[in-house]
């Protein structure tokens, strides 16, 4: 054991299954087929790693990748370049956080798709495309309800009165984005789709991009022509009233770094808040809030210890949390010893549910500080 092996010193492992990613995506790509599956990698791949996700689900067949930012979209395209296959690099690459003002060059120059959500970035990337004499592509959003991207009522009314606006684009895909899809019983799903629908039939014809990971679970009338999942690829269940249809991708695994016996009246941690009821061992373990290891699981979450559940007690700290394994067989909760935070005993929706968070938080909060290990790829 050295120092320098990270995988030794670290205070955490973090372990990405990429195989088990691709294996997500190529459920979701069949139950969408005949529409086309794409994946949403923003957010580094929602924290699991987008250099090594990437280039596995372009050697899956995966053909387009969504991102927030123009930053990360190069990100992308880089991974996708970097395999040199010509079908990654013909992979379209789409930013949905909008076209910057002046950015048009560069979107142009690293071959990034801008997703155009307002009636600006329309008329920005239409004279650019003019200017050079060129059809160049982009996706267009259209909001049908979550009044935060996208274009408006008044916008849509504009432009499918002036189909013109759209000189020189090359309408991909008109996208929409769903407010409610994991809430099964919410009629406002229907309501979007609804919407969605109304505005096709008033815009010239092109493809369109409708379900995000539970909005393909409402059914074929809900896939369009492109499917936008996330969250389902990572392993978060996308029908929550539902067990888990995906495979779990991630584990988290932390290390014991000391463990004591406590007697009441002894308290442990910061503010003191956790008091022992009775005699007590205490656990302490090497992942902290700067990990992202979310404070609110102070006093509320739990992690596995040898196939047990193991209170956490106490508030977390910066570097360590502290656990009540009292009662637990003395070997398994050792200095050295391995914990699960998050694997197949404690699934990221549970952690989630126990810090009163979503998954999505739990998996874009992990640190920078874990060792992290990709396997399966
Ligand atoms: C994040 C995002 C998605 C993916 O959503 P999931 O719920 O993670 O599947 C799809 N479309 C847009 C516009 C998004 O912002």
């Amino acid at each position: 054991m050295s120092a320098t092996d990270p995988s030794a010193s670290a205070g955490a492992i973090l372990t990405v299954d990429v195989g088990a990613v691709v294996a997500n995506w190529m459920q979701l790509r069949d139950r969408v087929a005949p529409a086309e599956c794409s994946a949403v990698v923003k957010a580094d791949a929602y924290g699991l790693g987008a250099a090594r996700i990437v280039p596995a689900l372009a050697a899956a067949g995966c053909r387009s990748f969504f991102v927030a930012q123009f930053s990360e979209a190069l990100a992308v395209r880089r991974a996708l370049d970097g395999t040199g296959g010509t079908v990654a690099a013909q992979a379209e690459v789409a930013s949905l956080g909008g076209l910057p003002a002046g950015c048009e060059a560069d979107f142009l120059a690293a071959r990034i798709l801008p997703v155009l959500n307002h009636a600006g970035e329309i008329a920005a990337w239409s004279a650019f495309a003019r200017s050079r004499g060129e059809r160049l592509p982009a996706i267009i959003h259209i909001d049908t309800g979550m009044n935060r991207l996208g274009l408006g009522p008044d916008e849509l009314d504009d432009l499918a009165g002036h189909p013109e606006r759209l000189d020189g684009i090359d309408v991909r895909y008109w996208m929409t984005h769903l407010a409610c899809a994991d809430e099964f019983d919410n009629p406002m799903t229907g309501a979007q789709r609804e919407r969605f629908r109304a505005a096709l039939a008033r815009l010239p014809k092109a493809r369109a991009s409708f379900a995000n990971s539970s909005g393909i679970f409402h059914g074929r009338d809900h896939h369009f022509d492109l499917a936008r999942p996330g969250c389902a690829l990572y392993g978060i269940n996308p029908t929550p009233h539902l067990p888990n249809p995906m495979g779990g991708v991630m584990r988290l695994d932390a290390r014991i770094l000391q463990v004591r016996d406590c007697a009441p009246p002894m308290t442990v941690g910061y503010g003191a808040a956790h008091a022992v009821a009775g005699p007590a061992r205490i656990a302490t373990i090497g992942v902290g809030y700067a990990d992202g290891y979310l404070r609110t699981l102070g006093g509320k979450g739990h992690v596995h210890v040898d196939g047990t559940p193991a209170p956490i007690v106490g508030r977390i700290s910066m570097d360590l949390i502290t656990i009540d394994v009292t009662g637990l067989p003395e070997p398994a909760a050792r200095p050295g010893r391995m914990v699960e935070l998050i694997g197949p005993s404690r699934p990221v929706d549970q952690v989630a549910a126990e810090a009163g968070t979503i998954g999505y938080e739990i998996l874009t909060s992990l640190g920078r500080r874990y060792h992290r290990v990709h396997t399966g790829a």
